[in-house]
């Protein structure tokens, strides 16, 4: 027998919670601990009780919502976050949230055997959109982030709000005790849409996730001498950003001979004084750099390193301003998640994650994987954001199998 998820349930679940927080043009604001996702979170609840769960959160308002297996197991983890970016989409973190939920609906009322209990989890601010930073809950359960700095975060909106307060406002501080553990949990698995256009190019169902991409950001300042644009003659000028575009263009010729899987960026760029009448003497712009074999990320800095401290006359400097290590998930639930799309015939491809997201935290902590599903176009954080509900049911489908596959094990 095949274990099948429901299309009319996963239609219902996408529509239901497209309205916290509707646009009006086809998508979403919902920031976290906001009245919109309070209300998503309500929802949640209701549903995942009238399933049986029983639902905690714990003190940073993550919320676990269980439903109880035959054995006194260790429980297995799904799941992803509610809240969206300002005008964001409907799928982005709550379509971990609504196949975790039709995965568990599909095993109660199908009465599916399974030996652990099933926990539905649902992240608190992972945007980071309203209180920096990203992925702050999973990052505080992992060590990564100091909970009281997290607890002062301040509101970008509301000068002096925090998120400590936001979170005593909210309802949902529960218990530092409910939190998970390695004890608890013994394997997490996110669903999540893949925010970039691989998979709906290459026409694919299903993205097998291996690892998420390391990646290196570095500011570049490349520092000239400011003069008139009239009289100074081209040969005694000291133009900054003369140098800086000699720089990204070295840089695009010599990142373009790595391997092919690289992307790079250069996204972010400011001259100073930034008057048309003015030589610029001061430019800044930033690299941004994601692969997933550290080998070519190595490679990438070497050819930062070969930038001279002098370009054009102009003083050249350059520093790290943050990066992340690759990310390998755990071999044997990826293998789950290889074998469970192809035993529904889906097509499906291996790939490593560019985003950052909740899953890369936790596999310090218990074995983890990812499972992606296309993007139309590509397009994410954006209104246009989406996936045809017949491919929410394909991911849906997977990660039921999948966490059916850990089960038995
Ligand atoms: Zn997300």
């Amino acid at each position: 027998m095949m274990e099948t998820c429901s299309l009319i349930r996963m239609e219902d679940k996408i529509k239901t919670f497209s309205k916290f927080g509707d646009t009006g043009k086809g998508g979403i604001t919902r920031f976290s601990l906001s009245p919109e996702a309070l209300a998503a979170r309500a929802e949640f609840k209701k549903r995942m009780e009238a399933l049986g769960a029983a639902v905690v959160t714990d003190d940073m308002a993550n919320m676990y919502a269980t439903i109880p297996g035959a054995e006194d197991l260790p429980a297995i983890m799904t799941g992803s976050h509610l809240d969206s970016v300002k005008q964001g989409g409907n799928y982005d973190g709550v379509l971990g949230v609504l196949t975790a939920m039709e995965a568990a609906e599909t095993i109660v009322k199908d009465q599916i055997y399974h030996r652990h209990p099933i926990t539905v989890v649902v992240w608190t601010n992972e945007e980071g959109a309203r209180f920096e930073p990203a992925m702050m809950s999973s990052g505080v359960l992992c060590g990564k982030f100091d909970k009281a700095a997290m607890l002062a975060s301040e509101a970008k909106d509301i000068p002096g709000y925090t998120f400590g307060e936001a979170l005593e406002a909210s309802g949902y501080k529960g218990n530092e005790a409910n939190r998970m553990s390695p004890e608890k949990n013994c394997a997490l698995v996110e669903l999540h849409i893949e925010q970039g256009p691989v998979l709906y190019n290459e026409g694919y169902d299903i993205g097998v996730v291996e690892g998420v991409c390391g990646m290196i950001n570095y500011e570049f300042t490349f520092t000239g001498q400011a003069d008139h644009a009239g009289t100074t003659p081209m040969k005694y000028r000291k133009d900054a950003l003369y140098a800086a575009v000699k720089t990204i263009q070295y840089l695009h010729d010599e990142l373009d001979k790595l391997d092919s899987k690289l992307v790079y960026t250069t996204g972010k760029i400011s001259a100073h004084p930034n008057i048309h009448t003015i030589i610029p003497d001061e430019v800044k712009f930033t690299l941004d750099a994601r692969h997933q074999d550290p080998e070519v990320i190595k490679q990438v800095l070497d050819i930062i390193q070969r930038i001279p401290p002098e370009v054009e006359k102009c003083k050249a400097s350059y520093e790290e301003a943050w990066a992340r290590k690759s990310v390998v998930y755990t071999p044997r639930l990826v293998d789950f998640v290889e074998k469970s799309a192809q035993e529904y015939g889906y097509l499906y491809k291996r790939m490593y994650s560019g985003p950052g997201h909740d899953a890369q935290y936790m596999i310090d902590v218990i074995p983890t994987t990812m499972i992606f599903v296309p993007s139309v176009d590509g397009h994410s954080h954006c209104e246009l954001e989406y996936t045809p509900v017949e491919n929410c049911l394909k991911g849906a489908n997977v990660l039921l199998k999948t966490l059916l596959y850990i089960d038995r094990e």
